[in-house]
């Protein structure tokens, strides 16, 4: 009995060749780009979900770092240390806590005071002060009952708030949540047809 398995083992090994087979193609086994698209349709992803982000109505240096920050790819004092930096992990913004991502855009005491000050501002306020802005990051594309300009704010203020943090950080200069709030105004009171030629105008640079 063994020696029969082992003779028709042998033949098996001999007697066939390996052949490369493309399990998303059946029964062909061929390769084809038709196959991966109906694959990635299929089977939905996070990334998928952030992809929303491309269709805010901002400048694209605005999504590419709300893309980044909520897939947690910023390079916050935590993901430094992750990739073997040896960097003292204090929030530079409110002294007082480690710095991640979570913290900076929910939960420091810097952050929210500036978004206390976007909320209650006469301008924003008819975007913003409806809908809360999110405890999580993440509900910025998760959430569908947030209008679409809202969530351009939340984008524009994220933004304005890691410059603040970078600049603190690397040109010790600082600013205080109120002048923060001007430039979060001067980007969000740019006419929507003004954004698009600028987002134009950016995609030809990337
Ligand atoms: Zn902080």
């Amino acid at each position: 009995m063994i020696n029969n398995l082992r003779r028709s083992h042998q033949n098996f090994l001999s007697t066939t060749t390996d052949i490369p087979v493309w399990k998303l193609s059946k029964p062909s086994g061929s390769f084809s780009t038709n196959s991966i698209y109906h694959f990635i349709k299929s089977h939905p992803t996070h990334s998928s979900h952030l992809s929303k982000i491309w269709s805010f109505k901002i400048p694209p240096r605005f999504q590419i770092f709300t893309w980044r920050m909520l897939q947690n790819k910023i390079a916050t004092l935590d993901n430094l240390h992750r990739r073997g930096w040896s960097l003292p992990n204090r929030c530079v913004l409110c002294t007082c806590c480690s710095e991640t991502a979570v913290h900076l855009f929910s939960q420091c005491h810097f952050y929210l005071r500036l978004r206390s000050l976007v909320q209650n501002n006469s301008t924003l306020r008819p975007h913003s002060a409806d809908s809360q802005f999110p405890e999580n990051p993440m509900a910025l594309v998760q959430r569908r009952d947030v209008a679409d300009k809202t969530k351009d704010i939340w984008a524009i203020t994220f933004f304005i708030l890691w410059k603040e943090r970078c600049a603190r950080m690397f040109s010790e200069t600082s600013k205080h949540p109120a002048s923060l709030l001007q430039e979060i105004l001067s980007e969000c009171c740019i006419p929507q047809q003004q954004h698009t030629l600028k987002s134009q105008f950016y995609s030809l640079m990337i």
